[in-house]
């Protein structure tokens, strides 16, 4: 190999390690360094061995050994530690080279660490990489914002080792200033998460209700795979649903019912809350994993509060097809109020961001690739400046013609006491928007009665605050 790489990778954890041999396989020579150096010399000998691949014990050799302007990539431990190496780095780096942070960090501190590399003359850019370990080797969904000057020389390397779609279409693209594209693969994560939690209630619904066992859901998913909700999601489940533990018995059913996470849902709910955004779907599927976790109060709940005791006597074949097009409508729900808050957060930031390209590199490589995302890339397509994705042709016939089957299936579940946060948060959505007067009068009426908070009327212009007292003591 050539004695310069043509970019350092820092972290040598499974993303890492994935990221590097993916980069290798397409002819990119990499450096590599990792704080714990016992772990460089274990991936030379092993996975990375006879690949275009050097290793480094130390920051300044390993810098010393990349071509300018330098690129590295860290795919560190989000937080503190990006931090730390980026310190340890900045004695070895001049004027121009370019810091990468592929790792899931929050994008606050990218927005932080953008202003305060561009004021030392380097360059920084925050990555989103998403696809998981598989994803990372074989292929992920790259989302990079940042320091665009440093577009340029990065661009043909994250384009290579990029997820293909289509006609050999990159799932990467650039996608804006600062923290744009850590904060577009924020609301990947948590539009992943509403998407997991849809089709866990989709689960529970024929298991409790419908009394399916794990071999006939299989089959469902199976149907449902070949069709409109087809993804990636959808196949794993059906996977797993097939899947035998070692005495033949359904794996599924060995789990403990109880969700980690590690944050990035959240995340995006705090900043649905700071935008002003209804971000229902994704908060209840987050709120959904801290119930689970529950599980000692729910087990004594379970004992003492009462409920329905499910039940189904009708025909269960028309029911799971109302329950497939209750999911899809969903899933719209879910997406519409995501993208709201990207368009929320990219007004207020000047991303500009690109809603038809974050649907394009969605569609290979992470984890919420499906074939729904051509149609949102289609509706953004067609009308870069749509307010709601529900008013794009397709999406509003779709919901319009599938409200229905959500509402049986909300209605049905929750009048035989299982819980459906996620497709009942849809549902409320969808009615609210729909809503022309909403009860706000009366909140409003409440707000100025007991705090004076003032009031706007409806027959007069907007923007003129009237104040009544209510009590006659005022
Ligand atoms: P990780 O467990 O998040 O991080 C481990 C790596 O960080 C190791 O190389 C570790 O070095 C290094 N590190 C930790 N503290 C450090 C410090 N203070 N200074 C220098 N290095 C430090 O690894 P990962 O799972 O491969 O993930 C890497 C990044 O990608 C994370 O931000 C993660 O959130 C993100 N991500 C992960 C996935 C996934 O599926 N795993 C998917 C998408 C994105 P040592 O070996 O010396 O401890």
């Amino acid at each position: 190999m050539n004695k310069q790489a043509q970019i350092g990778v820092a972290g040598l954890a499974v993303m890492g390690e994935n990221l590097v041999l993916n980069m290798a396989d397409k002819r990119i020579s990499v450096a590599v360094y990792n704080r714990t150096t016992s772990k460089v010399d274990k991936f030379l000998a092993g996975r990375g061995q006879g690949k275009s691949i050097s290793g480094h014990h130390t920051i300044e050799q390993f810098v010393a050994t990349l071509e300018r302007p330098r690129k590295i990539l860290m795919m560190l431990k989000a937080g503190s530690a990006v931090d730390d190496f980026i310190r340890q780095l900045l004695p070895y780096l001049t004027e121009g080279d370019i810091i990468i942070d592929g790792g899931n960090s929050n994008y606050h501190d990218t927005i932080r660490r953008s202003a305060e590399l561009e004021g030392k003359g380097l360059l920084f850019i925050g990555t989103g990489v998403s696809g998981g370990e598989e994803g990372a080797l074989k292929g992920p969904s790259i989302m990079p914002g940042g320091s665009v000057t440093a577009w340029p020389a990065v661009e043909p390397i994250f384009t290579a080792i990029s997820a293909k779609v289509g006609n050999n279409e990159p799932c990467c693209a650039w996608m804006g200033k600062d923290g744009a594209g850590h904060f577009v693969k924020m609301v990947h994560n948590g539009i992943e998460y509403g998407d997991m939690q849809l089709i866990c209630e989709s689960y529970q619904i024929m298991k409790e209700l419908l009394g399916l066992k794990p071999d006939d859901m299989h089959q469902v998913f199976h149907k449902w795979s070949d069709g409109e909700l087809s993804s990636y999601l959808i196949d794993i489940t059906r996977d797993i649903l097939a899947y035998k533990d070692l005495d033949g018995s359904p794996m599924i059913d060995r789990i403990l019912d109880t969700a980690g996470q590690k944050g990035t849902g959240k995340w995006t709910v705090n900043a649905a809350l700071d935008q002003g955004i209804p971000l229902s779907l994704i908060s209840e599927s987050v709120f959904a994993r801290c119930i689970s976790a529950q599980k000692e109060t729910r087990t004594t709940a379970a004992a003492i509060l009462s409920g329905p005791t499910p039940s189904f006597s009708g025909e269960k074949e028309p029911f799971i097809n109302a329950l497939g097009k209750a999911l899809y409508c969903a899933k719209i729900v879910s997406y519409t109020q995501g993208y709201n808050l990207m368009r929320s957060a990219s007004e207020e930031h000047g991303w500009n961001l690109d809603y038809a390209a974050i649907a394009r590199i969605w569609r290979g490589g992470c984890i919420i690739r499906s074939v729904f995302l051509d149609r949102i890339a289609e509706a953004y397509h067609q009308d870069k400046t749509l307010p709601n994705l529900l008013f794009a042709p397709y999406f509003m016939d779709k919901v319009n013609s599938t409200q229905n089957d959500l509402r049986l299936v909300v209605a049905t579940a929750t009048s035989q006491g299982i819980p459906v946060p996620c497709l009942s948060a849809a549902l409320s959505y969808f009615d609210s928007l729909r809503t022309a007067r909403l009860p706000a009068n009366l909140l409003q009426a409440q707000r100025d009665y007991f705090g004076a908070h003032t009031y706007e009327r409806v027959d007069k212009p907007r923007g003129e605050f009237f104040h009544t007292d209510w009590t006659g003591e005022g």
